[in-house]
């Protein structure tokens, strides 16, 4: 089984980890010239430290970042919505996002990783396989592909239509 993983983001790493360690084929395809993480921090919450235990990853971002055990969700006026506290097996973690896309490139094959690879399209073949087409002219043939294309993902668009994200306030 072989699977093509879009975008290289911190879920498209991850993902590309989590198959790597149960033995199957992939390769991961990210649009911009290198894998890089922009934009400022994110919170690892006790779920998500647990995979990043299982990648032999905690104590490197327990190290790297802040440990906190409440999170609160304010509106616009600063008035408390919820708050959670949390006290599991391991902490909730903030990190900068570099910082998570560094440790989690750290435990990848690089030789699955292609950059310039942005896709444009994609169909399902005869013998359902899935058909990658990339903007470079490259097509390609794996058995499944992974959405991990951010926001205004190509291969989400593909499978339940159009849709604009809708501002809550
Ligand atoms: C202000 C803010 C705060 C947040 N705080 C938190 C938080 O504290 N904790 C938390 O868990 N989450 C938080 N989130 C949500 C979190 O940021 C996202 O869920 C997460 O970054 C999504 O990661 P991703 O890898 O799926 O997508 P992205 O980080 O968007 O990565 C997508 C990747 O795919 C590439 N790509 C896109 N299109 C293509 C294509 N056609 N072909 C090839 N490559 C492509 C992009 O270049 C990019 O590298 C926050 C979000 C925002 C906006």
């Amino acid at each position: 089984m072989k699977i093509a993983i879009i975008g290289g983001g911190i879920a498209g790493i991850t993902a590309g980890i989590a198959l790597q360690n149960r033995g199957f084929e992939f390769d991961v395809f990210e649009q911009a010239p290198e894998f890089k993480e922009i934009g400022a921090i994110l919170g690892v919450l006790p779920n998500g430290m647990e995979v990043l235990d299982s990648f032999g990853l905690a104590d490197e971002i327990i190290e790297k970042g802040g440990v906190f055990n409440e999170f609160r969700v304010n509106s616009p006026s600063g008035k408390m919505i919820r708050n959670s506290f949390f006290n599991y097996r391991l902490p909730a973690v903030i990190i900068r996002r570099s910082d998570l896309h560094f440790a989690l490139l750290s435990k990848i094959q690089k030789s699955s990783l292609f950059s310039n690879y942005q896709l444009v399209g994609y169909e399902l073949t005869e013998s359902k396989k899935v058909l990658l087409s990339f903007s470079n002219g490259e097509k390609l043939i794996y058995d499944a592909i992974i959405g991990a294309d951010g926001i205004h993902s190509t291969v989400r668009k593909k499978i339940v239509g159009d849709s604009k994200p809708i501002y809550r306030g």
